[in-house]
């Protein structure tokens, strides 16, 4: 928000850390007492760092980015953000779908994210073999970044492809 402020015409080789923002949106619907969006300036930047072709350096030690030390002090409490939200008149409010075991008799699981970060993970599994919930389907292949995907439902596997996986309970 700096960068903006003091007008960099190229901020996004200043501003790397946007790299780490999950798009959470707790900023802009949180924290920013100017309500401000810091996660939308976030978002510009990486698809610049993106469009440069840029990658962050792998630290000597070969650890990854560490959490904050004043991480647990920072938590947000989730009665506040109700609040905050305008959603208090709700906040004892049952949702159905906490009353009942939902199960749906067929999904389909994409396999990657719906913006398109991170590569696309690989089934793992094939046509007609059985899963039960929580069983790895589809995983990134070596040396690429992105998330595995799990089985949502037990079931059997009827469909997959590059872009998703079918279950049928
Ligand atoms: S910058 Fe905002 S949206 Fe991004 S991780 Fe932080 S709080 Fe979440």
């Amino acid at each position: 928000m700096r960068a903006i402020n003091y007008g960099l015409d190229r901020p996004a080789a200043k501003v790397t850390a946007a790299i780490l923002c999950c798009e959470c949106r707790l900023c802009e619907a949180y924290a920013c007492p100017l309500e401000l969006s810091p996660m939308s300036y976030y978002v510009a930047i990486k698809g610049q760092l993106k469009a440069q072709g840029w990658k962050p350096e792998k630290r000597q030690d070969g650890a990854g980015p560490e959490p904050h030390p004043m991480r647990d002090g920072r938590l947000v409490p989730t009665h506040r953000l109700i609040a905050r939200l305008g959603l208090t008149e709700w906040e004892d409010q049952i949702c159905p779908m906490d009353e009942v075991d939902y199960c749906p008799a067929r999904v389909t699981i994409p396999l990657r994210h719906p913006r398109g970060i991170g590569a696309p993970a690989v089934p793992s599994v094939t046509v007609g073999q059985e899963v039960a919930v929580g069983d790895l389907i589809a995983r990134i292949p070596e040396g690429k970044l992105g998330a595995n995907v799990h089985a949502s439902i037990s079931g059997k596997v009827s469909h997959t492809s590059e872009t998703g996986i079918e279950i049928v309970a």
